[in-house]
C-alpha cells in the first residue's frame, strides 16, 4: 500500500512499474489501465494516488546531459531535488530557487507549482527550457517555447494529467552562496516593511504563529564566495533539537492539551533567536522537516496579502482552543509567470500557507481561510489540501480551458486521470 507523506492519501494500485528507459514508460502507458506517475508522496491530497499502474521512477533518476556555459541540464523525471542539488553544485550550476524541503522529485515538484519566494523569481517550473512527454498513445514527443508551445504552457504545471514526463531541460544558473539572516519579530512591523522588503531582498518570507504576533523573518541575499556556514553542531542544534525535536515536543503538548496552543504559539515565537550564516543556496532554501504535519496553501494576488492577514488574525482570535493551530503560517512571494496552470500564471503573488501538526484539528481553520482566500481569488496549491473543483477553478485560471483542449487532445481517453484530476479539471 503506497501512502503520501502526510498520511492524508494511500492506495493499492493493481499493479506498480519501475521503468528504467523512456521506452519502458512507454511500454507501461500502453499496457491498459490508468497511469499515474509517483513522485515522492510529498503532496498532501490524493493527486498522486494511482489505483491502477502506477509508475514508481525511482530507477529512472540522474542528470542525462548538462552544457555548464549555457547552464541547460537535462535530468530524468525521477531524479529527487537533492540529489539533483548535489549534482548540480559539482558541475558549478544551481537552480535558480527552491521550496522548503528537497525531497519531492523534480517531476513531482514542477507537476504542482511548486515554489519558493522571492518577488523576482517564479515558480520552480520557469526554470524549464524544454519537457519530453511520454503521451497517452506511447509515443515521445518533446515540447518547449518553440516546438508544441500549447503542449509546453500546458505541461510545465500538468498535474500529471497530460503524459509521463520522461526528461527535463532546466535553465540553471551559477551556483551561488546566499547570506541568510533569520530574526524574531511583531508581525505588523513585518507587515508594514513586508513590501520594502519584497523590492530589496531576492527572497523573503515570514513564520508567523497564528494565536499571537510573533513572527520569525528571513531574508537571504546572493553575496560573493567564500561560504560561511553554520558550525556542525549549530547546525544539529538548530536544526534537529530546536526545528525538529523540541518543536516536536511542543507539538505532542499541544495534541494532548490543546488548551494551551495559543499560549505554546506565544512561547515558540518567543524563543526564537537570531541566526545569520551563509552558505550554497540549496544548504540554505531547504531545511528538515521531521514533525509530520497537514497544509493547505493558497496563492493570493499580491495586493490582497495585508487584507487576507487581518481577516485571519480575526479569525485566529475567534476560534476555540481546539481549533488553534500549532505550526506557524508561511507567508512567500512570487514572480507572475506564463504558464497555464501555475499558481502565479499572469499576476504577482503572494503565498500563505497553514499547517497543523498531524492528529489536531484544522478543518475550522482551514474552511474559514479557503472562504477568505475565495473572496480575494485565491488559487489554491495543486499539490495541498483544498477542496475547490473544476467549477470554483476555471475562473481562476484565464487558461483553463486552454489546458483542458491540450488535455483532450493528448489524452482523450483519460488514461492519466485519478478521482482528484476527476474533481479539479472536471
Ligand atoms: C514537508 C513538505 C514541505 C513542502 N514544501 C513546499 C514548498 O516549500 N513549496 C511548495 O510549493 N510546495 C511544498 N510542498 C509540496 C510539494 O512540493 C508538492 O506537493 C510536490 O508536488 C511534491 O512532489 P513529489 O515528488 O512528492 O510528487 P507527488 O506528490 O508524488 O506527485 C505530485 C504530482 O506529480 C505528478 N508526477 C510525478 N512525476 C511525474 C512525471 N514523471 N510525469 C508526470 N507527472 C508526474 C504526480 O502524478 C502527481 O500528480 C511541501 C510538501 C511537504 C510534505
Amino acid at each position: 500500500m503506497w501512502t503520501n507523506w502526510a498520511r492524508t492519501a494511500s492506495c493499492t494500485p493493481a499493479r506498480v512499474v519501475h521503468p528504467a528507459s523512456t521506452d519502458e514508460i512507454a511500454a507501461a502507458v500502453v499496457s491498459g489501465g490508468r497511469v499515474r506517475a509517483r513522485g515522492s508522496g510529498h503532496s498532501f491530497n490524493d493527486i498522486a494516488v494511482a489505483p491502477e499502474v502506477a509508475l514508481d521512477l525511482d530507477r529512472w533518476t540522474g542528470i542525462v546531459r548538462a552544457d555548464t556555459e549555457s547552464g541547460l541540464v537535462t535530468v530524468r523525471s525521477g531524479t529527487p531535488l537533492h540529489v539533483l542539488n548535489t549534482d548540480l553544485h559539482r558541475l558549478g550550476l544551481a537552480m535558480p530557487n527552491l521550496g522548503d524541503i528537497d525531497a519531492q522529485t523534480v517531476a513531482g515538484a514542477v507537476s504542482t507549482s511548486t515554489h519558493g519566494t522571492g518577488a523576482k523569481l517564479g515558480v520552480l517550473a520557469t526554470a524549464i527550457a524544454e519537457l519530453e512527454l511520454v503521451l497517452a498513445d506511447g509515443s515521445v514527443v518533446t515540447c518547449s517555447r518553440s516546438e508544441r508551445s500549447d503542449l509546453f504552457n500546458a505541461a510545465r504545471v500538468g498535474l500529471g494529467a497530460l503524459g509521463i514526463i520522461s526528461t527535463i531541460t532546466l535553465q540553471c544558473v551559477p551556483s551561488f552562496v546566499l547570506q541568510a539572516s533569520e530574526a524574531p519579530g511583531r508581525l505588523d512591523a513585518v507587515l508594514e516593511q513586508f513590501d520594502d522588503l519584497c523590492a530589496v531582498e531576492d527572497h523573503v518570507e515570514f513564520h508567523w504563529f497564528t494565536h499571537s504576533d510573533r513572527v520569525i523573518l528571513k531574508r537571504n541575499n546572493r553575496i560573493p564566495e567564500p561560504a560561511k556556514p553554520l558550525s556542525r553542531a549549530r547546525q544539529l542544534w538548530e536544526y534537529e533539537v530546536m526545528e525538529n525535536a523540541a518543536f516536536g515536543a511542543v507539538c505532542k503538548v499541544a495534541k494532548t492539551f490543546p488548551r494551551y496552543t495559543r499560549r505554546l504559539n506565544e512561547l515558540c515565537g518567543s524563543l526564537i533567536s537570531e541566526r545569520s550564516y551563509s552558505d550554497y543556496s540549496h544548504n540554505v532554501f531547504v531545511t528538515p522537516r521531521r514533525v509530520r504535519f497537514v497544509e493547505t496553501e493558497f496563492s493570493l494576488p499580491r495586493e490582497t496579502l495585508m487584507d487576507v492577514i487581518a481577516e485571519l488574525r480575526a479569525v485566529a482570535g475567534k476560534l476555540g482552543d481546539r481549533d488553534a493551530l500549532i505550526v506557524p503560517c508561511e507567508v512567500r512571494v512570487a514572480q507572475a509567470d506564463d504558464i497555464w496552470l501555475s499558481t502565479a500564471s499572469g499576476r504577482d503573488t503572494a503565498y500563505i500557507s497553514m499547517h497543523q501538526a498531524l492528529g489536531m484539528q484544522y478543518k475550522a481553520f482551514f474552511d474559514a481561510y479557503a472562504s477568505i482566500a475565495a473572496s480575494v481569488g485565491g488559487r489554491p496549491h495543486w499539490g495541498k489540501m483544498h477542496d475547490l473543483t473544476a467549477t470554483e477553478l476555471r475562473p481562476l485560471y484565464p487558461h483553463f480551458d486552454d489546458f483542458l483542449r491540450v488535455r483532450d487532445e493528448v489524452d482523450p481517453d483519460r488514461t492519466f486521470t485519478n478521482a482528484y484530476l476527476d474533481r479539479v479539471l472536471g
